[in-house]
């Protein structure tokens, strides 16, 4: 079953599995969903804006005025909330004004409720833009999707926009500072779990040096697709192997 698409800039607060009640921002249009990446288990379904170049949809986006708007009201109100997370119908990152939302969010968040983390569930693609890169820094939760270690993996479960590149996007990860690295293990076809595929996915966690890694399977069908959940009990496997062989910390996720 598909989630429906968000409606409108801000929505929840909503009980994150990791870190509290989070009120998400949506910088993405309610029609449809546009990423850079139409992933095989995307709870949006397919879409045919797949593009690492949203400012073709300037139109459908919401204005950084309104989004800054919305979000200094929430914080001057009394609904009560943990952290405040980018995220919403696709990839936040391809906002064109993304940059100076986010600087304008950590302001506001400084101001109004200091104790409050600024969080982004990014697919990495963004990091292809200098603008982006730059502000990562100041975002408390960094959280970066990588679910392969080979291109091969990457096409097949990721299935990015044609310009997207896994070397360049491993590449700038390695390069991203203090990550949370988040990665999505899925069984069937296409698959990320074989023994070759994890030791290539090891190799890019030796490389990326993330200060965590978070792991987790689907948690719901995936109707057009053949694949299958991977059980809680193989991702702990999976991640004390992953911990074993690259020092890294991985942290299991699962419903
Ligand atoms: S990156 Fe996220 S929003 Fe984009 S296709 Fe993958 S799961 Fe869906």
């Amino acid at each position: 079953m598909l989630l429906d698409l968000k409606q409108g800039i801000l929505y929840g607060p909503v009980n994150s599995r990791r870190y509290g009640r989070s009120l998400g921002i949506n910088l993405m249009p309610a029609r449809d969903k546009l990423c850079s990446f139409n992933c095989v288990y995307c709870h949006y379904g397919l879409t045919r804006r797949c593009t690492l170049h949203a400012g073709k949809f300037a139109s459908e986006l919401p204005s950084a005025d309104d989004v800054i708007a919305a979000v200094q009201q929430a914080l001057k109100s009394e609904t009560a909330f943990d952290l405040i997370t980018f995220s919403g119908n696709g990839e936040p990152t391809l906002h064109p004004e993304f940059p100076e939302i986010a600087n304008a969010v950590v302001d506001l968040r400084n101001r109004y409720r200091p104790a409050v983390k600024v969080a982004l569930l990014s697919n990495s693609t963004g990091l292809v833009f200098e603008r982006v890169r730059e502000v990562l820094g100041r975002i408390d939760l960094p959280v970066l999707k990588l679910d392969a270690g080979s291109a091969r993996i990457f096409r097949a479960v990721n299935r990015p926009a044609r310009d997207v590149s896994f070397e360049e996007i491993t590449y700038l990860l390695s390069n991203a500072g203090d990550i949370i690295l988040q990665t999505v293990l899925v069984d069937g076809t296409p698959t990320n779990v074989t023994p070759l595929d994890l030791h290539a996915y090891f190799e890019q966690l030796v490389r990326i040096r993330p200060t965590e890694v978070h792991l987790y399977s689907i948690d719901r069908p995936v109707p057009e697709c053949d694949i299958r959940l991977v059980p809680p009990e193989r991702l702990h496997k999976i991640a004390v192997q992953a911990k074993t062989e690259t020092g890294v910390e991985v942290k299991v996720f699962h419903a």
